[in-house]
Formats: structure tokens, C-alpha cells, sequence
């Protein structure tokens, strides 16, 4: 049996009186990559951002290995560097290099080896084809090399999960499938967990093994990606797929 990583039972999360996500489940095994797809305003930004510890939730369980997640902002912090996430606005920070941007959360904040860390992230940025940007500062880089650099900072911290939030959303189209092929490189090479976000369906059905079909901050789909592209049970879901041109 394939261990399972994350298990998410009856979450709901309001913001305000306004309730965002409604009785949630789902759970994910190692290796397994999980597409959360749905209309814009469906809630897949705030359950990444939930199983990030970035936004708080009311009641249900986030579980990660056999283990509930409690609430504390400490124990958020712990699970952060076991579940990296990485942005659509790819979020480096201005002021620091590359290499700086990428060593900052390894060393200051899970006090690994500065000289271990180097090593690692040479290694990552060589792999993106990024090596010799190590010096420049964001700004002097494209929107599809800032993202390269935002995955490897996040691969640097050693995650188990990785969360991608829509991250070839600000991206010119030859720079999206640059991305995307990191990203099935990941879960063919390193079998890496992933959960991710995405408008692009050819990607989400060349990657995914499961979908998760989110409406108004329901589930109203968990389907085998396979099957949700070729015969989706839902009319909502066969709508949205037609509007995908898909
Ligand atoms: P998606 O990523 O699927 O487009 P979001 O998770 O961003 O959807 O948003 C889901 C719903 O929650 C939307 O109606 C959005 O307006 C609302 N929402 C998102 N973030 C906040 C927030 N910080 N405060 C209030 N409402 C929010
Ligand atoms: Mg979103």
C-alpha cells in the first residue's frame, strides 16, 4: 500500500461570516500529483493557502502523516518547511540574489549547512538551466526565469509536498511549457508529491493521477484525471471543461 502523506477531513474555512470552503476531503499518497481544478472564485487558492498554514481554517482536520496539524502558529512554521508552496507572482524577494533568495529559509530558518545548502542549490539551478544567474537580482530576470528560480528555492528546503498555485499564469506561452516540463520532471524523476493549480488543461492531464473538481468551495468532483477528462461525472464539470475549449 502506498503510504499516504496528507489526509484532509470536513474542512471548512470562512472568511468573515462568508464561508469559502464547505466540508472538504481529500487525501494524498507520496508520489501522488493531485490537480485542483476549477472556475476562478472556486476556493483553490484558499485551500492551498490553508494546507500551507497561510490562512486559518474553522474546523476539520489537516493530517499529515497520521498526525493532526493543531492550530499553533509554531507548529505551522514546522509544517511550512515540510510543504513548500510556490506563487503565481513568484514572490523572491527584491532586494537579494538569486543564490541569496534561494539560501535564506535552508539556513536561517531550518539552520542547515551554508556550504551543504550551496551545494544543493547549484545543483537545482543548473537542472532549470539557471546556474549562471546565480549573482543577478530578480529584476534583471524574465518572469519565466524568476519562476525557475521560486521552484528551486522551494526544492531547497527539501519539501515532501509541493503546492503550485496557477505558477505559468503570468507567464508568455513559451515560457509556460518551459515550466511545465520542470514540473512533470519533478513527478517522473523524483516522484515528488505535488498538489497544483492550474487553467491548463493539457497539463493537468498530462500530470495529474487525481483531480479534485472545486465550485463555489465544494468538491464536486475526486476523479482519476484520465477518467475526469474523458468522461467526467458532473454536468458542472463537462461545462467547465467545454469553456476550457477542452
Ligand atoms: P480561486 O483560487 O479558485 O480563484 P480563491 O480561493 O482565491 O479562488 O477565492 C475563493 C473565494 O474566496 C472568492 O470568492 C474570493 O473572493 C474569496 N476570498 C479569497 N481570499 C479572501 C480574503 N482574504 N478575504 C475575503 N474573501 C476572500
Ligand atoms: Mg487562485
Amino acid at each position: 500500500m502506498t503510504e499516504e502523506i496528507l489526509k484532509v477531513e470536513h474542512l471548512n474555512k470562512f472568511y468573515g461570516d462568508w464561508q469559502a470552503l464547505h466540508d472538504i476531503n481529500f487525501d494524498l499518497k507520496k508520489g501522488e500529483v493531485l490537480a485542483i481544478l476549477g472556475p476562478s472564485g472556486s476556493g483553490k487558492s484558499t485551500l492551498l493557502r490553508t494546507l500551507n498554514g497561510l490562512e486559518d481554517y474553522k474546523d476539520g482536520k489537516i493530517i499529515f502523516h497520521g498526525k493532526k496539524i493543531q492550530s499553533s502558529a509554531k507548529q505551522w512554521q514546522a509544517i511550512r518547511q515540510k510543504i513548500g508552496m510556490v506563487f503565481q507572482s513568484y514572490d523572491l524577494f527584491p532586494n537579494l540574489t538569486v543564490m541569496d533568495n534561494i539560501l535564506l529559509a535552508p539556513t536561517k530558518v531550518q539552520k542547515r549547512d551554508r556550504a551543504e545548502v550551496k551545494q544543493i542549490a547549484t545543483k537545482l539551478l543548473k537542472r532549470v538551466n539557471m546556474a549562471q544567474y546565480s549573482d543577478s537580482y530578480p529584476r534583471e530576470l524574465s518572469g519565466g526565469q524568476q519562476q525557475r528560480v521560486a521552484i528551486v528555492r522551494a526544492l531547497a528546503m527539501k519539501p515532501e509536498i509541493l503546492l503550485l498555485d496557477e505558477i505559468t499564469a503570468s507567464l508568455d506561452p513559451e515560457m509556460v511549457r518551459d515550466i511545465e516540463e520542470i514540473v512533470a520532471e519533478l513527478s517522473k524523476t523524483d516522484h515528488m508529491t505535488m498538489i497544483l493549480v492550474t487553467h491548463q488543461m493539457n497539463f493537468a492531464k498530462r500530470v495529474a493521477d487525481e483531480v479534485l473538481f472545486l465550485e463555489k468551495g465544494k468538491v464536486i468532483e475526486d476523479t482519476p484525471c484520465e477518467q475526469f477528462f474523458t468522461n467526467p461525472q458532473s454536468d458542472r464539470a463537462k461545462q467547465f471543461l467545454t469553456d476550457m475549449d477542452f
